[in-house]
């Protein structure tokens, strides 16, 4: 069983180091989804540059984080909320430019993308990595340990989605490592590949049940 982390919504500086540290003892790699205006804070950036000095790729995860693709007709949203975040990441950025669009909950539906963002991600040549475990850190930042270590025993590949934020929840990240060892899976840094549909702009499993009807 395999199982990668990835760290959406931050950087929050303290809470982002937190995790940081965590990860660093247990010698694991992750990636962190940064929303691009979370960057403009001297220690956030600090703490993203770090991130990438000590192995972890740095994904973008939109500039606000406020609205999903499907829920706008308007073409300039792509260009702002993809490209503008790019550029903030600069040079943190993965080579691959990986892109996670804002999952409002984190159900993967028809709100996810647009024609617009998914010609936008192709023309700029971006990977999109989703996810397949979301154990709801956010709204229960006791409980979500139990829950996540279920979960990952339920498939041979899990992409979980976490998040770096001042909920507590990262407080219990050693335990929930513990966890994971426990259950002897591979934590590794790869994205399980059905959890990304466009590699470096080129399709490769069909979105169409992630645009609007
Ligand atoms: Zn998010």
């Amino acid at each position: 069983m395999k199982v990668t982390l990835s760290f959406d919504n931050g950087p929050t500086a303290p809470v982002t180091a937190h995790v940081l540290d965590v990860l660093a003892q247990q010698r694991i790699h992750s990636t962190f989804f940064v929303v691009g205006e979370n960057l403009a804070q001297p220690e956030n950036r600090a703490v993203a540059e770090r991130a990438a000095a000590e192995g972890h790729w740095i994904g973008n995860h939109t500039l606000t984080h406020s609205m999903q693709f499907g829920d706008t007709d308007d073409p300039r949203v792509p260009g702002r909320e993809i490209g503008e975040a790019q550029r903030l990441i600069g040079e943190l950025a993965h080579p691959d430019r990986l892109f996670r669009p804002y999952g409002g909950g984190g159900v993967l539906d028809r709100r996810l993308l647009s024609p617009a963002a998914v010609a936008y991600l192709q023309q700029n040549a971006f990977t999109t990595v989703l996810w397949n475990s979301v154990p709801h850190d956010w709204d229960d930042p006791d409980g979500w340990t139990e829950r996540c270590l279920a979960d990952v025993k339920t498939r041979d590949w899990s992409l979980v989605v976490l998040h770096d934020l001042p909920t507590g929840a990262m407080e219990h990240l050693p335990r929930f490592l513990a966890g994971l060892r426990a259950l002897d899976a591979d934590i590794v840094q790869e994205f399980p590949p059905d959890c990304v549909p466009l590699h470096r702009g080129r399709l490769e499993h069909s979105v169409g049940h992630l645009l609007p009807c």
